[in-house]
């Protein structure tokens, strides 16, 4: 868990972000696993060793709309067989297939005992007494066997795996109307200011709307979670106590504002009565200040991320902290996004001690990255005309054009 704040720590004394995650990661808890209904488990972590609990498919079955035959009579072409039935998906044939013979068929239908092979539509006259084949076709063609996709006992899907459509139709193909998965976490939000202003209220001066509970509510859903929308709470420490003791009952707790050392950032003090937190100063750019910390109410421990106010710092810092957080929380164990390089198709000023995260455009074809634009730290905008993140490091105060960079690719979700 977190190292003990210390208020006297040094400005210069910056923590590293690597070093800010490595923390949080060891410092947030696995969720327990739950029975979830099938269609509630996309994207979630599967709990269980899951095995086919029959064949799939459960029996032979045809590829095509065409005839069932013996491979021996469609050999050579033309070919002409006496038709003897007709077997539609749903049904099963109620008689075999001898020499000479073809039973009509649709896909999907159970071969009937006897066929081997099935010759297309296309490739007969269609007739339905005495049908002409006009291709030769090799055995065994256009069916399907019992079992070929899946066999009866066979571990399918194995626990730690994130369900995705297909795993959830295989998961349906053996008869899994729920499935054991880890826990979605329910995520609290709220908002900290006495600025700060419901969307459908007047905006008096000097308030401002509260955008960050949108922003953080729906970074929160994306990052598989449950958000649990709180509010706006007061820069007070009763209004803040009592609005922390209100969310015991998530799993983590995310608020914005008040984290910096202003007379009104009440949250240190709270959260050192009501369970632990530690303040950190991160050496990056924007979104310096950050709280981590857990409330504790008897047994039970929350993590809680206080982060800064300003709306590109709230977004940016969930981006790198909370969401691998999250992720990890859910049981995923590859919590980074994908990166590449590309050229910078501008020169960017830094401070030199802080790691830049930029937003930026990053064309894949031409293997090039530029600004969104200004970069200040409440312009939201930049966040949202960006696909990615130009991850400057610690070291110069200018990167040029030309020059190659790292870029996080946050519209892609964590590899799996
Ligand atoms: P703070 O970290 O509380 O000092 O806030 C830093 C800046 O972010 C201030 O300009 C706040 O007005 C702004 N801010 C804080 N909370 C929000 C919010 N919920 N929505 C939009 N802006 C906010
Ligand atoms: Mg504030």
């Amino acid at each position: 868990m977190p190292v003990s704040a210390t208020s006297a720590k040094p400005a210069r004394q910056l923590m590293s972000a690597d070093d800010a995650l490595a923390r949080i990661l060891a410092g947030v808890p696995a969720l327990p696993s739950v029975d979830v209904p099938l269609l509630d488990s996309l994207g979630l972590v599967l709990a269980e060793d899951i095995a086919a609990d029959r064949d799939v498919p459960p029996f032979r079955n045809s590829a095509m709309d065409g005839y069932a035959v013996r491979g021996d009579d469609v050999a050579s072409a033309p070919a002409r067989l006496r038709v003897v039935g007709e077997i539609a998906a749903g049904s099963f044939p109620d008689r075999s297939v001898g020499p000479g013979e073809a039973m009509r068929i649709m896909t999907g239908a159970p071969m009937p005992d006897g066929a081997d092979t099935v010759v297309r539509v296309e490739d007969t006259d269609n007739a339905s007494d005495i049908v002409t084949i006009t291709e030769a076709t090799p055995t065994g063609l256009s069916t399907r066997q019992a079992g070929e996709d899946l066999r009866k006992g066979e571990t399918i899907l194995t626990e730690g795996i994130v369900l995705r459509p297909a795993e959830i139709g295989l998961l349906a193909s053996v008869g899994h109307a729920r499935v054991r998965v880890r826990k979605r976490p329910r995520v609290a939000v709220f908002s900290t200011g006495d600025e700060i202003v419901e969307l459908d209220q007047p905006l008096e001066r000097g308030q401002i709307r509260d955008s960050n509970r949108y922003t953080l509510a729906s970074a929160i859903r994306a990052a598989g979670a449950e958000p649990w929308v709180r509010g706006i709470v007061r820069d007070s420490p009763d209004a803040l106590r009592a609005a922390l003791r209100g969310a015991v009952e998530a799993d983590a707790i995310v608020t914005s504002g008040g984290v910096s050392v202003g007379d009104h950032d009440h949250l240190k003090p709270v959260l050192s009565e009501l369970g632990t937190i530690d303040f950190w100063a991160i050496a990056i750019r924007p979104g310096r200040p950050l709280a981590f910390g857990e409330l504790r109410d008897g047994e039970r421990r929350v993590p809680i991320f206080g982060l800064p106010g300003n709306t590109v710092s709230a977004l940016l810092t969930f981006e790198i902290f909370v969401r691998p957080a999250l992720l990890r929380m859910q049981g995923r164990q590859n919590v980074a996004r994908p990166r590449t390089k590309a050229r910078l198709l501008e020169p960017v000023e830094k401070v030199a001690s802080l790691r830049f995260f930029a937003r930026g455009v990053h064309d894949p074809d031409a293997e090039t990255v530029r600004l969104t634009g200004p970069q200040g730290s409440g312009i939201l905008r930049s966040m949202s005309l960006a696909n990615c993140l130009i991850d400057l490091p610690v070291g110069p105060s200018r990167v040029e054009k030309g020059e190659l960079v790292d870029v996080i690719l946050t519209e892609a979700p964590e590899p799996r």
